[in-house]
């Protein structure tokens, strides 16, 4: 059971906060305007930071520069190049997703989930005074009312329905032609998560579900989402979909599924893993 696991779980990369323990070299930058990040590649055509050595990390703005964690040894740090002079070729993060390697996508949606969250939490919400980095933590505080705003996640649930040699898979109005997926919503305050897998799949195809299993998540930062996902046994009811987000929903034999998304996506591993479970064989793309 534990042989098909969720390659999220690599330790190579560790989150840090606190730049005022980072002593000197090495130190790499991951640069951004906007949603888009600067696009440098290595021999092997993987995106690559900005090292420190590089002639443009004298142009950043360290106002908007933000430390992001420790990778391989490297200190690594985030920064907006809007307004900085710097005119490198750009491309938004989305598009790269599937074309570079996991542990790179993980740290550069680290890069952008920060950036963003710093740029559009330059004012208090409560009190509309100026705000101010927090000296060690990621927050920004409000310099009259104190008001301390942290990064902001968006938890979502992913959940694979299956029955037996049969899943459910469904497709929104916005997937290309003949696209199929798991099922997805976001949490509601207050929720627990396991009662969003209930309500989402009630809501969008109908049915009810056994307990769902956890089985692994991923950073989707477009905005903002932590994505969990679930396995969960079907236990009643007809497909019935919800018109206005589902455009079809069917179960579909493991041995006879539709187009569904790639590799690098958690929707993707979840069927794969739920086939590796029933002992069928996994495409290979
Ligand atoms: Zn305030």
């Amino acid at each position: 059971m534990s042989l098909f696991v969720w390659p999220e779980a690599s330790r190579d990369f560790v989150s840090l906060t606190d730049a005022s323990q980072v002593s000197g070299s090495p130190r790499d930058y991951y640069l951004f305007r906007g949603a888009e990040i600067l696009l440098r590649f290595d021999e092997n055509d993987q995106l690559e930071p900005v090292p420190d050595d590089d002639p443009l990390i004298d142009k950043l703005d360290q106002e908007k520069t933000h430390y992001l964690g420790e990778l391989a040894g490297r200190h690594v740090f985030a920064s907006e190049i809007s307004n900085t002079g710097i005119e490198e070729k750009t491309l938004g993060l989305r598009a790269l997703f599937g074309r570079i390697d996991r542990l790179t996508f993980n740290v550069a949606s680290r890069a952008v989930q920060v950036l963003n969250w710093h740029q559009s939490h330059q004012f208090c919400g409560r009190c509309g005074g100026r705000n101010i980095p927090h000296e060690r933590d990621r927050a920004m505080v409000c310099r009259d009312c104190r008001l301390h705003v942290y990064p902001r996640l968006s938890p979502s649930i992913i959940v694979l329905v299956h029955h037996e040699d049969e899943v459910l898979l469904a497709r929104n109005h916005r997937f290309p032609e003949g696209m199929y997926s798991t099922l997805a919503g976001f949490v509601e305050p207050g929720e627990t998560i396991e009662q969003t897998v209930h309500r989402e799949v009630f809501e969008e195809v109908g049915l009810q579900v056994s307990p769902p299993q956890f089985m692994g998540s991923q950073s989707w930062p477009f905005p903002d989402s932590l994505m969990l996902g679930f396995h969960a046994e079907y236990a009643g009811g007809d497909i019935l979909c919800q018109e206005d987000e589902i455009a079809d929903a069917q179960w579909f034999p493991l041995g006879d599924l539709p187009a569904i998304p790639g590799k690098m996506a958690i929707s993707r591993w979840l069927i794969d893993s739920y086939l590796s479970l029933r002992g069928i064989p996994i495409q290979d793309s």
